[in-house]
């Protein structure tokens, strides 16, 4: 079972993952995009660290919903509301229990990726954090490392993908030979769970 402390351990191990990464997110951003994606993201999960060690819900549900504001409020680009919405409609899947199965987890994470392309309109091939997303949640029943795996791959496949939603949709067949900055960062959160069991 998954506790809420599970939850707080995967937030902050995406918060230190996101601040080792940082630089490398924002040169994925460079070519393809505006460059601060990296930046975006460690002051959005700064705010999450800080944040949770201060309010420290205590449920599942409560963790992510807390983390899903707080990204909304903090990061500002398109996956600040993306992000945000992610982890606040998983949260809100989990509902007030004190502990989730892996089962319903699994259950969970695939309405909040639902959420997210309802939110952006993005499907799988778009080149976006979806790539890695979708795999992940679909190989989750097997267990995290799966799912890390999935999420990694998900992110390298983007590359030759012309991208279709977000800023590097601008750059038509431009966009072509980049790894997606959104996919990396997703696969980022996703082997963050699998830190976050083993912690
Ligand atoms: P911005 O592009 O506003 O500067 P970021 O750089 O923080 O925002 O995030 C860019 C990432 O957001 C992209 O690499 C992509 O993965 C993701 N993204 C952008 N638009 C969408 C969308 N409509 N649906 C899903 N993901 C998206
Ligand atoms: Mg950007
Ligand atoms: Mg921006």
């Amino acid at each position: 079972m998954l506790d809420a402390d599970f939850f707080r351990r995967w937030m902050t191990a995406t918060a230190t993952s996101v601040a080792r990464e940082a630089e490398r997110l924002t040169d994925l951003d460079s070519p393809i995009g505006d460059a601060d994606h990296g930046a975006n993201l460690q002051r959005g999960f700064t705010a999450v660290a800080a944040t949770l060690e201060k309010e420290a819900p205590d449920t599942p549900g409560a963790v992510l919903t807390l983390t899903g504001r707080q990204l909304i409020s903090t990061v500002g680009g398109a996956s600040g509301p993306l992000y945000g919405t992610l982890l606040r409609r998983t949260g809100k899947a989990l509902g007030d229990a004190a502990e989730v199965s892996e089962e319903e987890f699994a259950g969970a994470l695939r309405t909040g990726v639902d959420a997210v392309m309802t939110l952006g309109g993005a499907a799988p091939g778009d080149k976006t954090m979806i790539d890695a997303l979708v795999p992940a949640v679909d190989a989750l029943p097997e267990g995290f490392a799966a799912a890390r795996a999935a999420a990694e791959a998900g992110a390298v496949a983007t590359t030759p993908l012309q991208a279709r939603k977000g800023r590097a949709s601008y750059l038509g067949e431009r966009s072509i030979g980049h790894q997606d900055p959104g996919a990396t960062s997703s696969a980022l959160l996703i082997a963050a769970l699998q830190e976050a069991a083993e912690a």
